[in-house]
């Protein structure tokens, strides 16, 4: 959740917009646990929900993830080492009492802020 992502890319604005229609309020690129190293996108602090938006590449998303033909094992490898960092912080998130939502950037926006809306409603 390091490393590779970047802050205000276009399909994290698009949803943090609706989130915002919404009515929602959030923290953007925060630390959503104390000694974790991982910022999460979008953070709904009181609700403890943390909301990653991945891209494609850089999560190896199944539909549009192929790893480039040039240096193929070394994005393999380095692919693989972001899915797993995502998992593992994932489940430390999740421990800590916190729900995680994973946006794939390929989602339609409108259809992921309904996800994160529905689950900070209950
Ligand atoms: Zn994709």
């Amino acid at each position: 959740m390091q490393g590779n992502r970047k802050r205000d890319t276009r399909p994290e604005l698009a949803l943090r917009s609706e989130l915002h229609r919404r009515g929602l309020r959030y923290r953007v690129d925060a630390k959503p646990l104390e000694g974790l190293r991982c910022r999460a996108d979008i953070v709904f602090r009181r609700q403890k929900l943390a909301v990653f938006v991945d891209g494609c590449f850089w999560h190896g998303c199944s539909e549009h993830g192929t790893a480039p033909r040039t240096n193929a094992s070394y994005w393999t490898a380095k692919i693989a080492r972001n899915v797993e960092r995502d998992q593992v912080n994932g489940e430390k998130l999740t421990a800590a009492g916190w729900s995680v939502i994973r946006v794939w950037e390929h989602e339609v926006p409108a259809v992921a802020a309904d996800r994160i809306a529905q689950l900070l409603k209950r």
